[in-house]
This record gives structure tokens, sequence and C-alpha cells, in this order.
């Protein structure tokens, strides 16, 4: 191998050692021997081919905003451009009354805007008296997970700003009035999931990126690297489900010397070969063993596991898409996971930066838990803790606002959000990029922390001696 990666690691220009230090840091939250994995999967969008941000999300934005204008809304819409820093990924939103939402794991409420109007207390109660939502009611809260709805998160609000503002329309609980004609924030949610597969059934967002990859793709020359060394050790599958020629054409400007990964959709449908000649599916359903270098389409991750003979915990798969990739090759096949969280990056500097407020916090949840320390269920005494609620608010709000106008893709102060959640409960281990498992041998345990339960029921006395970095550890 003519570049070593610690060369190229020495070239890099990075910043200070600490976030140096994290960046390439992969995080553990069960122990994973990398010695007993078998085959690698790798998911394709934004794991191995990443996208520039936020000029991917820019150009996803704009594409959608035409396609409504296309389909009839008000052109006054295409004066709207994309705002990175607004949406943080794993936001839900109410399709029946136009709001965002961030919740944690349970659908509490931490944050709530109705277009770009941040509701307070009262005004989240008017819609949602317990301030709680049934995230189960999956009909009417959309999750919006994946880095590919960052852009469409953003439109939402978008729409919700346009028409609450323009004077033609007449606001109402569930959308827009014009007329005879009512906008429902269902009826636009609707469009805009739409013009989503629209983009994606004709090609559009496909044919854009092609035709400037040097804007919307970051060429590395770290990932041939990475996946030849995986190649050395263990068999490796590619998933995706973009068509055949856009990967092959994605997968040469990755500069990639692996030859012909396999692909498969991960939805249960017939296993098809690909003719990589044409690009074109063979028909009827394959059957037989797997030959070395052959794409197919379609299938299964069951079908994986027999096609390669691999028992699933054999299996490290890399995604970026907790529900999709993460969740269900977790639950279906006991896969071991790999999460990549590029936003990691700036939440690591959110965390490096602003460590005085996460201090801060610390204090203030010492402080509270010194005002209770001698008191017990028969005290009678009963603490003014307002001035430490509302410096806990304050310190909070100032923190949500470092990461962007939603706030950290992780928490809310210290609660955790539902993408934080999932993130522990899904992925067993995650980082800023797979590119990061350079920086361990093939012989590595991943050891996760020793972490209790809960800090909840640490309270008073042992509260001092524990508040150590267990609730800061993500
Ligand atoms: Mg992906």
């Amino acid at each position: 191998m003519s570049t070593s990666w610690h060369d190229l690691k020495r070239k890099e220009e990075i910043g200070d050692s600490f976030t140096l230090l994290i960046i390439i840091e992969v995080f553990v939250n069960r122990s994973l021997t990398l010695e007993n994995i078998k085959c690698y999967g790798f998911d394709m969008d934004y794991t191995l081919a990443v996208y520039k941000s936020p000029e991917y999300e820019s150009l996803g934005f704009e594409l959608l905003r035409d396609r409504l204008v296309s389909i009839g809304y008000p052109h006054e819409l295409l004066g709207y451009t994309y705002d990175p820093t607004f949406p943080t990924r794993g936001l839900v939103y109410d399709t029946t009354y136009g709001n965002l939402l961030k919740i944690d794991s349970n659908g509490n409420i931490l944050v709530c805007t109705h277009g770009f109007e941040y509701l307070r207390g009262g005004q989240v109660d008017e819609y949602y008296p317990n301030k709680f939502i049934q995230r189960d009611d999956t009909d009417r809260f959309y999750v919006l997970n994946t880095l590919f709805n960052l852009s469409e998160t953003y439109l939402y609000v978008c729409l919700v700003d346009f028409f609450t503002k323009n004077t033609r329309y007449k606001n109402c609980q569930k959308g827009f009035k014009h007329g005879d004609l009512l906008m429902s924030h269902r009826s636009m949610f609707q469009d805009v999931r739409d013009a989503m597969d629209h983009l994606h059934d004709t090609g559009t967002l496909k044919e854009r990126t092609l035709k400037n990859l040097d804007k919307y793709v970051i060429k590395d020359p770290r990932l041939p690297v990475l996946l030849i060394r995986i190649k050395e050790v263990a068999k490796m599958f590619l998933a995706t489900n973009s068509d055949f020629n856009y990967t092959e054409v994605r997968r040469a400007y990755s500069d990639s010397e692996m030859t012909r990964v396999p692909m498969f959709f991960a939805g249960g449908t017939v296993l098809r070969q690909v003719d990589t000649d044409t690009g074109k599916l063979r028909i009827g359903t394959y059957t037989g063993e797997l030959q070395h270098g052959t794409v197919y389409s379609g299938g299964s991750s069951d079908i994986v596991c027999d096609l390669l003979d691999v028992r699933g915990k054999d299996i490290l798969y890399v995604g970026d898409h907790i529900f999709g990739d993460i969740l269900k090759s977790k639950k279906r096949q006991g896969w071991k996971t790999f999460l990549v969280v590029p936003e990691l990056v700036k939440e690591l500097h959110v965390w490096a930066d602003k460590a005085s407020m996460f201090e801060e916090l610390k204090h203030l949840d010492i402080f509270l838990a010194e005002l209770y320390q001698h008191l017990d269920i028969g005290s009678q005494e009963c603490p003014d803790i307002s001035a430490i609620q509302n410096r806990i608010k304050m310190v909070t709000y100032g923190m949500d606002l470092c990461y962007g106008k939603m706030g950290s893709l992780l928490r809310c102060g210290s609660t955790k959000t539902l993408f934080a959640s999932q993130l522990l409960r899904y992925a067993d281990i995650y980082s800023t990029s797979c590119l990061n498992l350079l920086n361990y041998p093939f012989s590595y345990l991943f050891r996760a922390p020793l972490v209790l339960v809960s800090l909840s029921w640490l309270t008073r006395l042992e509260y001092n001696c524990f508040v150590l970095i267990i609730n800061m550890n993500i």
C-alpha cells in the first residue's frame, strides 16, 4: 500500500488536540470485538458517500420548493432559501397542527415551533395540554430522522411561515383558508412527501448531484484505504437503495479500488442479479450461491446472511439512518451496528467550547441536591428552588442556541432527545464517520464504559461524589 492511514492523518489540518481526539474517536454503547466480525456491511448515502453540508441540503430544499411551485403552490415561496442553522435531525412534524416538535424518548415536548415562532408554555398547552405526544401515532406524527429529511424539515417551517403571514389566507387550527379552499397542514405535508418521492423516483436529485459531484460530494482518499484493509480480513457488502449506475459513478468518484461490491435493498423483495454491463435486472429470482463480485438487487437482510454464510452477530453494519439501517438490522438479525453521526462534530465542538455552561448545569444540580440534603419524608420544610429552576432554564436555552435554532441533536439541557435515546439503544458503537475505523486494529475490543442505569437515584450526599461525566457522556 503506497499511502498509509497514518501518513494521511499527519497531512490533515485539524484544530486543537482535544477536538481531534474526540472527532476521530469511536464511542461505545455495548462492547464489541472487531476480531469476531466476519463481515462488514455499509450503507451508501451519508455513510460511504458523504455529501457536503449545507450545499447538498440546499439543493434538496430548492428542488422540493420548486416542485411545490410547479404543482400550484404560490410562487412567493421561491423567496425562501435554506437556512442550515435551523433544522436538526430527529425532529417530529405534527401533520395536524403544522408544528415542529423536539421530544424526548417518551414523547414529552422539549421545544415546539409553529413556522419560525417558538411557542411558550401556555401556547404549547393549547395544542398539547399535557406537553406530550403519543409518538406511536405515526400517521399523525412524522419523525424526520434522516439527513435527507433536513431540507424537508425546513420546508415545512417555511410553508407554515408563509401561509401564516400572508393576508390572503385566514389562519385556522388545522391549516389556512382562502375562500372555499382549505390548505390543511395534512395536505401540505402530503404534498411535500410526494415532492420528495418525485425527486427520488424521477432521479432529479441524483441527476443534479452527478452533474456537479465536486460541489456536493466529499472526495476522501482515506475511503479506499479503509475498504481495502477490510477486504483483506473480512467479507463486505454495500446495501443501498440507489440504482446500479448511480452507485457505480459515485464509487468511481471515491477512488475505491474495491471491485464490484454486491448491493441489496433491505426491504425483503425478490433477489435478482444485476447485469453490470447494462445496469438492468435479470429476470427471475436468484437462488444460487454467492458469486464473487456479483451485484444483486432486492433481497433482504435475511438473504444476505444466507448468501454470505454468516450469522447476524458476525456482521457489523455501518449506516447513518437510525430507524432504517440500524434499528432494522439490529432488531431483525441481531447485527452489530455502527451509527454514523456526522453532527457529532458540531456537538463535540460545542461541548469543548462551551464547557463552562455544562459545568454550570452540573453545579446547579449539585445546589439542588444540597437543598434537600438533610430532608426526608417527615420534613415540613419546603426549600425555595425557583431561582435554581430559572437558572437551569436559562442555561439550557443558552446551550441550545450554541447548536442551532432547534438546539442539539442529542439533548435539551440535561434531557436526552428521542434521537439520543435511539442511538443509545440501537447503535453498538457510533462515530462522526466510518473512516474512524482506521484508527483501530482489527483485533480491537471496544469496551462499553461502566455506566449506572440512571443517576436519578443518586441524590443528595452520594450525588456530590458521583457528579462525573456520566450524564455528559454523549
Ligand atoms: Mg444513508
